[in-house]
């Protein structure tokens, strides 16, 4: 059991997976993309005929789903790896994101996620390094030009990668912000091996200090 956590934040398009996801490979660690989390709360809604805005149902909702995330992200036992990236899903996760009795769910498990790894976990979100991992062992903040993020997410489109980032940022409920202890890298024109370069040696110096 360990409780090392790599918390990595910020807006769509950032380079959060890609990064984490060769991170937490390269270091023979877990990794947890907690985006498709709330991602998978909102394929059960919709195809349940759940009214997204109705905070108390998607509370009850979200408390009683069954989720993994890997090897393929599967909600109450359905596989919901490709449609959780579909259009409607991308419009409507941001209303269920902002639900605080969706988070509080989301948030709890994340935690027992990373608690029960051998090695440690390496999360990616919105919030993870400035509310659901405060104390991680290293926090990184992702940034990338809106230009540069909207052509990694050619499948979305610049004006909904944009919504979804103000959403994320404006709502009430942990919104996407820099924590001030998070190095911040700006991945714009950068390769994932070269990000991943710089977040070992900074947990390398962080872990020798
Ligand atoms: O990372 P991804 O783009 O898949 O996240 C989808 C949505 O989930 C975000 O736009 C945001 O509304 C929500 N999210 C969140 N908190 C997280 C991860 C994702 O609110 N930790």
């Amino acid at each position: 059991m360990s409780n090392r956590v790599i918390a990595i934040d910020g807006p769509a398009g950032s380079g959060k997976s890609s990064v984490a996801r060769a991170l937490a490979a390269g270091l023979g660690w877990s990794f947890l993309d907690t985006g498709a989390m709330y991602r998978a709360v909102t394929v059960e809604a919709l195809d349940r005929g759940v009214d997204v805005h109705d905070q108390v149902a998607m509370g009850e909702l979200a408390k009683e789903a069954q989720m993994t995330t890997l090897p393929r992200v599967r909600v109450n036992g359905r596989d919901v790896e490709d449609e959780i990236r579909s259009e409607r899903v991308n419009i409507a996760v941001s209303v269920v994101a902002a639900n605080a009795l969706v988070r509080a769910q989301m948030v709890g498990r994340q935690r027992e996620f990373a608690a029960a790894q051998p090695l440690g976990t390496v999360v990616e979100g919105r919030d993870i390094t400035t509310v659901v991992f405060p104390n991680a062992t290293i926090k990184i903040f992702l940034t990338a030009s809106l230009e540069e993020r909207a052509r990694r997410r050619d499948d979305e489109g610049e004006a909904s990668v944009s919504r979804r980032d103000v959403a994320d940022s404006t709502r009430e409920a942990s919104p996407l912000r820099q924590a001030d202890d998070a190095l911040v890298l700006d991945t714009t024109g950068r390769n994932v091996d070269d990000v991943v370069e710089e977040i070992i040696q900074c947990l390398k110096l962080k872990t020798l200090s």
